[in-house]
């Protein structure tokens, strides 16, 4: 089935019509005479590449806003605690979906989700089957003792939904399990993920010594980022994901991301959690600019940073040759933006200073309409909020 978007304007500012089939990017330029199954017109519009989140804790979607003023053991205990013990794999499933809409409300067309609610098959099975109907692009990273199972069965899934293995890491968790976790995930063909602190140049050490740093990691915060750390990150390909509101907010520290540039990385964006961070990436990317302005003592242009929520966050987690860009041979993961119409030139910075989700009018992943002048098509978003009330004052209630 084509699609053809006709009459927007990408970020670069050059006219651009986005031809699509068998839900890849086939042709970008002016297409005055395709014709296609289905058109969309994007007059007025900015054409981006849907914006890849590297770290969500999914699941959470309910418990939006519980935890403004909680510290990291506050949320250890009531969040990784008490109230993921109350989800039950019909909770996993509704959460699931309401946290992807939310995700593709604000743009977001990949999400790396960080499971924690796949406790057991059913809950993973449940997680799987919300994907399916969302019609979001997700990488489901899980994993823990005991479920090396698990991650062989994630490693078989393939396409629009994939696997992943979330892992305590070296420095949360032992050195050697996780360099068994590694390997594991290695020899499956799948992306391990794991948090870092950073700021102990031990741990990193030893997984290069071993020979298991590598572009299949990705390393999530690293706030702490040593000069040693952004060298052995950048040099060995590894993807780092920043969160920089939830870390600002919650205290783990600075974002690195001008750090591991000034090493030559480049960071990708993470939403992390909404318990005390909103949903999108707009202001993940409005804090990236602010502090690398501040820390580089320059007015950085604003333009380049749309690549930490696009291309480099792509690349972070091992699907840069996939998504991140509008280009031929691409998965068709695109953002069509209102708003932006009386730019002129590279909307970039308009874009990443200036964007918020009521700006997102139009959504394709895998070059389906997920939204569509403004209204989500697969789910029902004020209803899915409705409906995860009640989930939410249980599983608080305690
Ligand atoms: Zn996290």
């Amino acid at each position: 089935m084509e699609l053809l978007i006709t009459g927007g304007r990408l970020v670069s500012g050059e006219p651009a019509d986005v031809l699509v089939d068998g839900g890849a990017i086939v042709a970008v330029g002016r297409q005055p005479h395709a014709v296609a199954d289905e058109v969309v017109d994007a007059t007025g519009l900015v054409v981006a590449p849907g914006l890849v989140d590297g770290h969500r804790h999914v699941w959470q979607a309910p418990l939006r806003g519980i935890g403004a003023d909680m510290t990291l053991t506050d949320y250890f205990g009531a969040v990784l605690g008490r109230a993921l013990d109350a989800y039950t794999p019909a909770d996993a499933h509704l959460a699931t979906l309401l946290g992807a809409a939310e995700a593709l409300d604000a743009g977001i067309t990949t999400v790396v989700d960080w499971c924690n609610v796949a406790k057991s098959r059913e809950h993973l099975d449940a997680v799987l089957d919300a994907y399916a109907t969302a019609g979001i692009r997700a990488v489901v990273a899980h994993g823990g003792p005991g479920q090396d199972g698990d991650a062989e069965f994630l490693a078989g899934l393939d396409g629009r939904v994939r696997g992943g293995l979330a892992i305590l890491g070296p420095q949360y968790g032992a050195g050697d399990e996780a360099a068994r976790q590694i390997r594991l995930a290695r020899s499956l063909g799948l992306m391990t993920s794991m948090h870092m602190a950073g700021g102990a140049d031990e741990p990193l050490d030893r997984l290069h010594a071993a020979g298991l740093l590598g572009p299949h990691l990705q390393f999530v915060h690293v706030n702490a980022m040593t000069p040693h750390e952004a060298r052995l990150l950048s040099d060995t390909g590894a993807g780092v994901t920043v969160t920089p509101v939830v870390e600002g907010t919650m205290g783990h520290g600075a974002s690195p991301y001008s750090r591991f540039a000034g090493a030559g990385g480049r960071c990708g964006l993470g939403t992390d959690v909404v318990v005390n961070a909103p949903p999108d990436l707009f202001e993940p990317l409005r804090d990236t600019l602010r502090r690398h302005r501040a820390e580089t003592s320059s007015m950085a242009p604003a333009g380049p940073v749309l690549a930490a929520a696009t291309a480099d966050s792509a690349a972070a987690i091992g699907l840069g040759s996939s998504v991140g860009a509008v280009a031929p041979g691409l998965r068709a993961d695109l953002v069509l933006l209102s708003g932006l119409a009386h730019v002129r030139g590279d909307a970039a910075a308009a874009l990443v200073t200036t964007s918020r989700s009521s700006d997102v009018h139009t959504v394709i992943v895998d070059g389906r309409i997920v939204k569509r002048a403004g209204h989500l098509t697969t789910l029902d978003l004020p209803k899915l909020r409705e409906a995860a009330v009640s989930l939410a004052l249980r599983a608080t209630d305690c």
